[in-house]
């Protein structure tokens, strides 16, 4: 299987979440063997920064990538995500802003954007990441994650939310692009309306609203027309593995498995598998 990027250059625009500034989201072929690299084209020295697991500084609220200067680029997790499912492996991507638009919220303009750019079969050898021992990541507080030896990726998450209007929500399978385009993109993130009052009231998410969040009020919805799909916010943490996975630097052979887990148990589930080089090898797909 050879190395992929994108056939022709893509724009979205969209604004920030955090910030509310609208940002423009360009999204460039790169060379064989270059990886997924995000470019802030805002800042003068345009500072690289590699989608890597090692790179990830934040993992509050969305997977945010820094250097040692403190420049950062966050919430790379629904672009990477529609890259990982799209098998691009060579991407580098300009943002005009500290943080990527968040769109709708879910992956789905991401996804599109990538079908509309199309693929371009590149002259590398493709790279996987073959998961050889079980590594897990426990946090103590009733969430964990763990990656195990497969044939195949494959994926199971659960999450359990005290409003009845989410409660017990379990996805479990392989993410095929036709799942991922149906079920899995298009699924928002979602907060509890007191968690968005108080991040207002400290300055944070001026670009929230119910056009880039499923927002829950105790047992209610206040989305009008509600979920988009069964199951949306257990399928919208099947998009955030999905794309903090993929900063691996390469696709995942192995099965995942989470629980009640979030982008900091991601990560520190990667750090593990890298730490020990017996976990892992590096193969030709
Ligand atoms: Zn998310």
């Amino acid at each position: 299987m050879p190395q992929h990027t994108l056939a022709k250059t893509v724009t979205i625009r969209g604004i920030g979440l955090h910030s509310g500034v609208e940002s423009t989201l360009t999204l460039n072929p790169a060379p064989a063997n270059s990886g997924i690299v995000f470019v802030r084209s805002d800042l003068p020295e345009r500072p690289r920064f590699k989608a890597l697991y090692s790179a990830v500084t934040d993992t509050r609220n969305c997977t945010c990538l820094g250097n040692a200067k403190g420049q950062v680029v966050s919430t790379v997790e629904h672009l990477m995500a529609a890259l990982n499912i799209s098998r691009i492996d060579n991407a580098l991507i300009e943002v005009s802003n500290a943080e990527l638009p968040i769109m709708d919220g879910s992956a789905l303009p991401f996804w599109k954007a990538l079908q509309e750019a199309r693929t371009l079969v590149q002259d590398a050898p493709r790279k996987v990441l073959r998961v050889l021992r079980p590594v897990r990541f426990e946090d103590g507080k009733g969430a964990s994650v763990e990656l195990a030896p497969a044939a195949k990726f494959s994926l199971s998450f659960d999450i359990e939310f005290p409003s009845k209007v989410v409660g017990h929500q379990k996805f479990s399978g392989v993410v095929t692009p036709e799942v991922f385009a149906s079920k899995i993109a298009p699924c928002r993130t979602f907060c509890e309306k007191y968690q968005v009052d108080y991040l207002k009231s400290v300055g944070l998410i001026k670009g929230g609203s119910l056009d880039n969040a499923v927002v829950l009020d105790g047992d209610a919805i206040l989305n009008e027309g509600g979920f988009r799909v069964a199951n949306e916010c257990v399928n919208h943490k099947v998009i955030d593995a999905l794309g903090d996975l993929y900063t691996a630097g390469m696709p995942v052979l192995g099965s995942f498995r989470a629980s009640k887990s979030g982008h900091f148990h991601n990560n520190e589930l990667l750090k593990r598998l890298f730490a020990d080089t017996a976990d892992y090898e590096i193969i030709e797909e």
